[in-house]
């Protein structure tokens, strides 16, 4: 495949003369499956481990608990000997001891004998139960018990959560706290994950103002460079930097060459006179897909530089928005070990209103959701932002369809983070 991709390479500048051809979605997914590959190993300190993806297996080096424990406040107690007690025939056993949590036990628990342990205490020898607190009535020397126990009962057996030698978590696991707190408890204080993608960011445009400036004379001011850092950081990523440099093939080629496991240029994808991007990465590395039949999106390209997956995003920031989402956030998640699905929750609900569109292309749709319907808000007008904050979502229409009648039900990705 990655051969009839290398056919598609425009061998002349492309600019000016428009897409001679465009890439399918899926032959662009099939291109980053194919190069996206989970990177190396980082042992990290548990208390930076949560949401990591783990990157091996890991094998309990101990049983948990590593002893039998009280589960309750109360006395262990020879279950034999609470037989038949109750609140009219108490059972009544010598008190030989305490045993509070972390202290070793320094006495045997022979019949007709008790010893007082709180929860977490280890059950002392002899003893095979924990009659609780509740169930008894203390004496100074001596405690009634007003319950028979059976064997076992509120005692926590050795192992009984995990057993030494058994894989408590599997390889591509994404750390949730509890996972910190087990492997804790396991006596484990580094784990290993797979490194996170290092991402740079080229800003590229004239036009450009940089962050906290106010818009003047003819000029915007940047708005990928916000989104796609958050969007990195959203599916594992790390920004290294982000650069913001004008229209100039020397400034783009500086940029692309620093180091990165992922580039995400903005702007200058497409084949205009001031679209430099794929030439430069045609010509260091390998433009690998260019065009790609989407709306929008449309003048997305990708490639890479030895290691590094280079994707060119459209200035637009809703075209930016979503040619991330298809293409590079994938990218970035399969590199970091996470799966390569949206970290989108999905709905499926009736349309509102018929929803058209073009075979031979996909389409992405921005929806919102009203009355439990899906609400069609643009296909097209990449340049309007707002199309994208009012939305509650987006709905993908396939390369081969025309699109939907009103009530059609419809699978609408829903923009609001996954908790
Ligand atoms: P380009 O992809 O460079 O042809 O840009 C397409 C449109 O997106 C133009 O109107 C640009 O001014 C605009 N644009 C490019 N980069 C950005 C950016 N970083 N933030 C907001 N708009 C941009
Ligand atoms: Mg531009």
């Amino acid at each position: 495949v990655s051969d009839s991709h290398r056919l598609l390479r425009q061998p002349t500048d492309p600019r000016m003369h428009g897409f001679s051809h465009r890439s399918t979605v899926a032959q662009a997914l099939h291109w980053i499956d194919q190069h996206a590959r989970p990177l190396a190993t980082e042992w990290v300190s548990l208390t930076a481990a949560a949401s990591r993806v783990l990157a091996e297996d890991v094998t309990s080096p101990v049983d948990m608990p590593l002893f039998e424990r009280a589960m309750m406040d109360g006395y262990a107690v020879r279950a034999a000997d609470t037989a038949g007690a109750s609140h009219y025939e108490k059972v009544r056993l010598r008190l030989v001891g305490e045993l509070l949590p972390g202290e070793a036990p320094k006495t045997n628990v022979a019949p007709g004998q008790a010893v007082r342990v709180m929860t977490g205490a280890a059950l002392p020898p002899g003893a095979d139960a924990v009659v609780p607190v509740e169930q008894t009535e203390s004496l100074a020397e001596f405690v009634d018990v007003l319950a028979e126990v059976v064997p076992g009962k509120h005692v926590g057996r050795r192992g009984e959560d995990v057993q030494a030698g058994t894989t408590v978590l599997h390889a591509g696991r994404r750390l949730r706290p509890q996972d910190v707190a087990l492997l804790a408890s396991l006596g484990i204080s580094q784990v290993p994950v797979v490194r996170r993608p290092r991402v740079r960011l080229i800003i590229t445009g004239n036009e450009l103002l940089p962050l906290g400036q106010i818009p003047h004379d003819f000029r915007i001011v940047d708005a990928n460079g916000p989104m796609l850092a958050a969007l990195v950081e959203r599916d594992g990523g790390c920004v290294l930097e982000a650069t913001m440099i004008p229209d100039d093939a020397e400034a783009v080629r500086h940029a692309m060459l620093q180091p990165a496991d992922v580039v995400l240029v903005s702007g200058g994808t497409s084949v205009g006179k001031e679209d430099h991007a794929p030439v430069v990465l045609a010509d260091i590395g390998e433009l690998a897909i260019h065009g790609v039949a989407m709306r929008p999106s449309s003048p997305t390209g990708m490639g890479r530089i030895q290691q590094t997956l280079v994707f060119l995003l459209p200035g637009n920031p809703v075209s930016c928005l979503c040619a991330y989402d298809f293409f590079a956030g994938r990218a970035i998640r399969l590199l970091g070990g996470r799966p390569s699905a949206w970290p989108y929750r999905s709905r499926r609900l009736p349309l509102a209103h018929k929803l058209v569109s073009q075979v031979g292309r996909v389409d992405y749709a921005r929806v919102r959701i009203f009355d439990d319907h899906a609400e069609p808000l643009a296909i097209g007008g990449a340049s309007i932002l707002t199309s994208a904050t009012r939305a509650d979502g987006f709905v993908v229409i396939p390369e081969d369809s025309e699109g939907y009648p009103a009530g059609a039900e419809v699978e609408v990705f829903l923009y609001e983070p996954l908790p």
